[in-house]
């Protein structure tokens, strides 16, 4: 892609690609941000001179550690623990942890820069973490499951606290590790606090978590189509995932009047031509969430719906598409064939699903496109919101907390349009949440000095 500071640009990615070499994930998030920063940075003299941008590359702190445990069988088993704390300019460090084979310090850190713009983006005083393990839980028994996250926090432990740093859920954890997580932290510390988000209910969760990152995507979805004077009602929706993010992003889409017409996980799509109805949607959550299934199993349980082993949603025609499994989901040639199906919004659900080459697609052609630090910052903002809570020591109601949600998402859409609008009118998403991320982080660490 040639942008007005390619040199710069270039320059700048050589040596990051020197001092972090088999690191791709992690490279390609980096370029997104310097594309767009770099010439902004050019207008702006004092992050060149305090070399924020060369600073902001390098976390603050890697930690790296063998999680050992024994399975029902009683064997020994072994796998990598890890927390990248990447930058605490402007609050302790905060982000999720991830439990899939596919985990290693190129994904985790790729997810950890990513953080820090995220929650930049969402006005609240979060610094940016990710963490996690190569451990599969899939095929686990929860015995299984709970000894290997009690090992994994019993060196985590060390590192972590609510006002040093506050992991949460990703990809492979949801309530039941964090449960058994807290619970391992609160027996070695001896101390009840807000140390993890993602709680149960009755332990100090907040109402709205769950739900939060699909619902806020489909907010900031709302927020783009708005914007154009369009709305949901009546608009096909194809979505990619099963887990927590593509459920709720799936309830919200179906409240808003849109017909939902795909999910999928790591084997395959369902199509539903009619859009999933709420009981539909109840049974893909009871499939996935308790009995831990594979979703070939809906078209099998409902004959209107179709499966389509080993391919991803997006040939399917539809107005709007949320990409809310993973990293890399989407191409180019699958948002080319987005766009010519009809295709008008692209909200990402997941962290980095679409490639450079899909994102540079859906720009020239207009769509209105949406990346994951902008709209899948609902979770970490409710994260922040559970945060306050159990500083607090309160607990706020479904409405209270849901309306603060819809309201960060708001002022993430309208600091993206402040720094991201072309003379055109066009929206540049990626830019306007590079930039507006980018400012507070970099004016905070001018402001703290050499650190
Ligand atoms: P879950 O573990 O609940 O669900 C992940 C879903 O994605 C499953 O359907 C899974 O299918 C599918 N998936 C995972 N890996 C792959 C793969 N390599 N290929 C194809 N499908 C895959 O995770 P979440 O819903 O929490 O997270 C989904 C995405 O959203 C991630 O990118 C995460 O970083 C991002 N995110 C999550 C937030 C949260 O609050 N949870 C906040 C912000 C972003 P299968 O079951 O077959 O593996």
């Amino acid at each position: 892609m040639t942008t007005p500071h390619h040199e710069q640009i270039s320059a700048f990615m050589a040596e990051v690609a020197a001092q972090n070499p088999n690191e791709a994930e992690f490279i390609q998030a980096v370029q997104e941000v310097a594309e767009t920063v770099i010439p902004f940075i050019a207008n702006h003299p004092k992050y060149t001179e305090h070399r924020i941008l060369e600073r902001m590359v390098e976390p603050e702190r890697i930690l790296m550690f063998r999680v050992p445990w024994t399975n029902d069988a009683g064997e020994v088993q072994v796998n990598k623990g890890y927390r990248i704390e990447f930058n605490s300019a402007i609050g302790p460090y905060k982000g999720g942890l991830r439990f899939h084979p596919t985990v290693n310090l190129s994904v985790l850190k790729f997810l950890g820069f990513e953080q820090v713009f995220k929650n930049s983006l969402t006005t609240l005083p979060m610094g940016g973490g990710k963490g996690g393990s190569n451990f599969n839980p899939k095929g686990k028994s929860d015995n299984e499951v709970m000894r290997f996250c009690q090992s994994f926090m019993t060196e985590l432990a060390r590192h972590i606290g609510p006002n040093t740093d506050v992991p949460a859920g990703d990809i492979g954890v949801g309530g039941r590790e964090i449960g058994y997580m807290f619970g391992q932290y609160k027996r070695l510390r001896n101390e009840f606090t807000g140390v993890l988000t993602g709680k149960g209910l009755n332990w100090g969760g907040s109402l709205i978590r769950p739900e939060a990152t699909g619902y806020g995507a489909v907010y900031f979805a709302a927020e783009m189509l708005e914007s154009q004077g369009q709305n949901f009602e009546g608009k096909r929706v194809a979505i990619s995932g099963s887990g927590n993010v593509a459920q709720y992003a799936a309830e919200k889409c179906t409240q808003m009047g849109a017909k939902v017409i795909t999910m999928s996980d790591s084997s395959g799509y369902i199509h539903e031509p009619n859009g999933l109805s709420e009981d539909q949607l109840s049974w893909i959550q009871d499939l996935k969430n308790v009995r831990r299934g594979r979703i070939s199993e809906f078209a099998e349980a409902y004959p209107s719906a179709t499966f389509h082993a080993g391919e991803r949603p997006w040939g399917v025609a539809c107005e709007a598409a949320f990409p809310c499994a993973t990293q890399n989901e989407l191409n180019e040639s699958e948002a080319k064939g987005l766009i010519a199906n009809g295709c008008i919004v692209v909200a990402e659900g997941a962290n980095m699903p679409s490639t450079p080459e899909a994102i540079e697609a859906f720009q020239a052609a207009k769509v209105l496109f949406a990346p994951g630090k902008a709209s899948n910052a609902g979770g970490v903002a409710t994260s922040g919101l559970e945060m306050s809570q159990n500083s607090l020591r309160m607990n706020w109601s479904r409405q209270e907390v849901d309306e603060r949600l819809l309201n960060i998402m708001k002022d993430i859409h309208a600091q993206c349009v402040s720094y991201g609008t072309d003379d055109s009118g066009y929206v540049d998403y990626v830019k306007g949440a590079n930039i507006a991320g980018f400012v507070k982080v970099a004016d905070a660490m001018i402001d703290q000095g050499v650190v």
